[in-house]
């Protein structure tokens, strides 16, 4: 259903600096590209949010009944410890510590990656492309920014020339900074560094003799910059210029201005039409971060083995603490706030269980039409999901008072109440129902051990008391305990 027909999406632009009504290139398509992990470690709970935030909003677009590309990339290679193009390749440094190669660090932590989203309930993107599958189409547009006059090659390394682009372009743009405040504000240039200019950044580097990830290239064995590979593949499976570009508010200087330059250098066009900066989860006041170690794992939330954590946390009580904080404000973890958030996140969800058997009435005291009406407001703002969670929870007390026998509802309004429900909190925020996961797989169970009582039922009809037994001990042995009582059977898992 195109339902974005009939709402009007407003975006905050970070390059804008201001909301704006979103129109998408083609009518009914969505194409967004988020930067995507640096694959050397596990991600951390800070990273979790960022991609998060970005899973919410590209099933809002699939929900308004957008065609969405999303493309989100694995960084395995050219991530320098060093943002100035100093110092190791990340995975390389891992590699060499651990004394395996730099592949098996990528497989590793991407494998880790996938397997923390999916227990989030996250969608996957329609491609994740990796830098090293694509070093032919990086070292491509390297040629096109060199051949345009906006590059040098200096001891087998290209450095991209700022200050040439500036004269013509405006260097700087997305992050607010001026080339010249940029300028005054930096050191000089080290002795050993071929740059003309401290702000050059790498778009090849030369690789050492020691160096283990490299390419040939017409400059030489090497290996591309950090940068370099968003601009390749998101023109690659996107177009030169697209409708939304993503990642946390820390890639937007330098990361993302130069995959503006470069783009720009190279095509003549402005990459993106709207970039969206997600802001950071601190802990302690101070940024999650793998080098500083200020950070907390997403196993440690599940187990609670973790000093900060009272209990564990489930992924969706996780996901709803998440939800509870609009994207572009900080939100500082710690286990008073995630205690909160479980409380909430349970209300909710014992809410849309007790809605189902809800008596109906020839009134209702909720109008349904304008409150679905104002979910869908608080996420046209900007996916605004705290001001959703609000209006959610005014059906959630609306509920329990039909309960209670103080108010009522129509059979209509009930059942489009449940629908609207469902899809806010499970398709658009992407909770799960509690020991449930994205797949509905605590349904799937329910229905089986259902089917299995009903056998048992019927071997013990016919007075077959060994299948019947044999059901229920095997059963038991897998940790589901069958009750019987006067109305019937129920089981437990264990
Ligand atoms: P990295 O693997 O370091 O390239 O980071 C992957 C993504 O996580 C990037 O979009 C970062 O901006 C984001 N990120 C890193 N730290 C945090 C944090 N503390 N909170 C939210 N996002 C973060
Ligand atoms: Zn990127």
């Amino acid at each position: 259903m195109q339902i974005y027909k009939n709402q009007t999406l407003k975006i905050y632009n970070s390059i804008a600096g201001k909301k704006e009504v979103f129109k998408p290139i083609n009518e009914g398509h969505i194409g967004m590209y988020v930067c995507g992990p640096t694959v050397y470690s596990n991600v951390h709970l800070g990273n979790c949010r960022t991609f998060m935030s970005f899973d919410m909003i590209f099933r809002y677009f699939k929900h308004l009944g957008y065609k969405v590309r999303y493309v989100r990339n694995i960084t395995d290679a050219g991530h320098l410890v060093d943002d100035a193009d100093e110092g190791e390749d990340k995975i390389a440094k891992k590699a060499l510590l651990e004394q395996i190669e730099p592949m098996e660090v990528v497989q590793r932590y991407t494998v880790d990656f996938h397997n923390t989203l999916q227990k989030f309930n996250f969608l996957p993107p329609s491609i994740e492309p990796t830098a090293t599958g694509h070093i032919i189409e990086q070292i491509e547009i390297i040629k096109e920014i060199i051949e345009k006059g906006f590059a040098y090659e200096v001891n087998g390394s290209v450095y991209f020339d700022v200050v040439t682009f500036n004269k013509t372009n405006n260097y700087g743009k997305l992050s607010g900074r001026k080339l010249e405040d940029m300028i005054a504000n930096t050191r000089e240039l080290s002795a050993q560094s071929d740059k003309k200019n401290p702000q050059d950044f790498a778009l090849w580097k030369k690789a050492e003799p020691e160096h283990i990830m490299r390419w040939p290239s017409p400059w030489g064995d090497g290996f591309p910059g950090w940068h370099l590979e968003c601009t390749a593949m998101s023109t690659k499976y996107l177009g030169k210029t697209f409708d939304i570009h993503g990642g946390g508010m820390d890639l937007k200087f330098p990361h993302h201005e130069c995959e503006i330059a470069q783009a720009e250098a190279s095509n003549g066009v402005s990459p993106v039409n709207y970039w969206l900066h997600a802001n950071m989860l601190t802990l302690n006041g101070k940024k999650m971060s793998k080098s500083t170690g200020n950070n907390i794992y997403p196993n440690e939330m599940f187990t609670g083995e973790n000093p900060i954590l009272s209990k564990p946390f489930s992924p969706s009580a996780v996901r709803f603490f998440m939800m509870q904080a609009h994207y572009t404000s900080i939100l500082d973890l710690s286990n008073d706030a995630l205690l909160a958030s479980e409380k909430g996140y349970l209300k909710l969800m014992e809410a849309i269980t007790n809605l189902k058997g809800l008596p109906t009435g020839s009134s209702s005291n909720l109008n349904v039409d304008a409150w679905k009406q104002k979910c869908y407001d608080a996420m046209n703002d900007d996916f605004n999901s705290p001001i959703l969670i609000a209006h959610l929870f005014e059906a959630v007390k609306h509920i329990n008072l039909i309960k209670d026998g103080k108010e009522s509802i129509t059979a209509n309004d009930k059942t489009i109440l449940e629908e609207t429900l469902n899809t806010f909190v499970f398709e658009i925020l992407g909770l799960t129902g509690v020991n449930e996961d994205g797949n509905g797989n605590s349904k799937k169970l329910e229905e089986v051990v259902n089917l299995l009582i009903q056998l048992r039922n019927d071997a013990r009809s016919n007075k077959d008391f060994a299948l019947s037994d044999q059901i229920r001990d095997q059963l038991l042995a897998m940790g589901i305990q069958l009750k019987d009582g006067k109305d019937g059977t129920t089981f437990n898992v264990s």
